[in-house]
């Protein structure tokens, strides 16, 4: 999800919050669609899926990573980070919970 702090884990190379989106899990509020459209990247809003509470969120690959992960330069980087979503930016980098994506991917 790839959120960004002082002196936290460097999420551009990292990804591994970003490979568990599964069944619709990381959710994008109706405010993002709204941001993405006036930037003129209507694309992206319509490029989400059904996701839990009834919301929509990021599509996925077979895998279950955001679609939106991976650029030529590196398969961790966000291809969006500027303009990523709420959940992503929120997601705090370093945080216990973000350590043990880390863990779980192999990234430490
Ligand atoms: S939009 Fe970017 S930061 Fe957010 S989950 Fe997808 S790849 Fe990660
Ligand atoms: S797991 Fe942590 S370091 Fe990796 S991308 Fe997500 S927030 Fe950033």
């Amino acid at each position: 999800m790839q959120a960004d702090s002082p002196d936290s884990p460097d999420c551009l190379s990292c990804g591994a919050c970003c490979r568990t989106g599964h069944d619709g899990r990381i959710l994008v509020p109706p405010e993002d669609l709204a941001r993405w459209r006036e930037l003129g990247r209507a694309d992206l809003a319509e490029a989400v899926q059904a996701g839990h509470f009834g919301c929509v969120a990021f599509a996925t690959r077979m895998d279950g990573a955001c679609v939106h992960l991976g650029t030529e330069e590196c398969a961790n980087a966000c291809q969006i980070y500027e303009i990523r979503g709420t959940t992503c930016r929120d997601f705090e980098a370093g945080s216990p919970q973000c350590l043990e994506f880390r863990r779980d991917f192999g990234v430490d």
